[in-house]
């Protein structure tokens, strides 16, 4: 039996007291990733603190963006009106994670810090760079479908697991943190790592730094957006690749602006910048949607089981963006601007 101190926090300031900065001290939001991960042995914490009482709020902001509390539960964000008719991606990517079970447990801020689904990090009988530092990867050569194909390391090949981290990343969410140094943001592209040597460092989290809150700014044309999920079973199961993808057609047919991230495809939520480069001021069609994506994928590796990852995030990204042309277009015959699915909450 692992013994470990419990203790609850009534707030952010209470949160990061208890947690003193100490890299043996885990915040516990919903408990449905840490508690296994203490369950098999793979963490160890000393102590625990639970942030669940943190704020759970969705407020929206003036300017039309939305604020989220850190212990909102991924079923309170995927149903809230607001983020239904604004965000469509997010409330997508958030009902093609987990279970309607785990969702109703899971914290905004849980989703975000969850760990890996390598087969090889939960398995302490296998060798794990993310797990024991300097142990090596057993996933290199082993059974690698569900791992990286971009920004991946000869010390690591994990992916980071969230569906709504994909949805976050592309409209650019910017996460409220507060340690014992004070309060700060930062832009959820630049939270998770790349594996590079030290794969057992996810995050530019501080050792006992807390989020707060997710933000997630205006985005006029996000009302226009998806999130698409490809993996081997129909539900409860993890991306082999995803796609969140925001677009905005001229009524010349040339695509104003866009916003795409992957996921299932590298140890942090991807996103899709030489794609975007490539898609503002081209026209809206086929052949210019499947040139992005290439770009985006050039620099895709795949290992011996995962290789189809690389045509299927393709396949994926013009599916999205041609499913969105034609959404603009539809809505357009019948009147509003949108592709409807800001209608989704009504
Ligand atoms: C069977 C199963 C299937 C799943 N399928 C999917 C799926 O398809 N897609 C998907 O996206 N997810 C999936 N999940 C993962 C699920 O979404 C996560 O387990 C959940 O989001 C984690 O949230 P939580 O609040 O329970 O986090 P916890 O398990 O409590 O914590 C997870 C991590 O977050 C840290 N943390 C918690 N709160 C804070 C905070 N405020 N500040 C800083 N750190 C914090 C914890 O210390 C811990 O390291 C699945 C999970 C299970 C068990
Ligand atoms: S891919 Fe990463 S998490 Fe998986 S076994 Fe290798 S080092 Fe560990």
């Amino acid at each position: 039996m692992m013994q470990f101190q419990y203790s609850r926090a009534s707030d952010s300031a209470e949160a990061v007291s208890l947690a003193g900065g100490r890299p043996e001290v885990r915040f516990l939001g919903g408990g449905t990733n840490l508690v296994d991960l203490m369950r098999e042995t793979i963490e160890n914490p000393s102590s625990l603190v639970d942030v669940t009482g943190l704020s759970q709020q969705i407020l929206t902001l003036q300017d039309g963006g939305i604020l989220i509390g850190a212990a909102a539960k991924n079923t309170a964000v995927a149903a809230d009106w607001n983020v239904r008719a604004r965000f469509p991606m997010l409330a997508r990517a958030i009902l093609n994670g987990a279970s309607g079970q785990i969702r109703n447990m899971a914290t905004v801020a849980g989703n975000i810090m969850q760990r890996t689904r390598c087969y090889y990090f939960y398995d302490d009988a296998s060798h794990c760079n993310k797990r024991a530092p300097g142990d090596g990867c057993d996933a290199l050569e082993g059974f690698n479908r569900i791992h990286a194909i971009l920004g991946a390391s000869p010390a690591c090949v994990a992916t980071h697991p969230s569906d709504m981290c994909v949805a976050l990343a592309a409209l650019d969410a910017v996460v409220h943190l507060e340690s014992a140094n004070g309060r700060r943001v930062l832009n959820i592209n630049e939270l998770h790592r790349l594996p590079g040597d030290a794969p057992h460092i996810e995050t530019e989290l501080a050792p006992g730094e807390l989020i707060t809150a997710v933000e997630i700014p205006a985005c006029s044309f996000a009302v226009n957006s998806t999130y698409r999920k490809v993996r081997d079973r129909a539900s409860y199961a993890f991306a082999l690749v995803s796609v969140a993808a925001a677009l905005e057609v001229s009524d010349e047919g040339s695509i104003r602006d866009v916003r795409l991230a992957l996921g299932g495809v590298a140890h942090k939520p991807w996103r899709a910048r030489k794609a975007e480069a490539a898609l503002r001021g081209a026209p809206a069609t086929e052949a210019v949607f499947l040139a992005a994506a290439d770009a985006e994928l050039k620099d895709a590796r795949g290992l011996r089981h995962n290789a189809f990852k690389i045509e299927l995030a393709k396949r994926v990204i013009v599916a999205c963006l041609g499913e969105l042309r034609r959404s603009k277009v539809q809505g357009d015959a019948n009147g509003h601007g949108s592709n409807g699915h800001g209608r989704e909450g009504t």
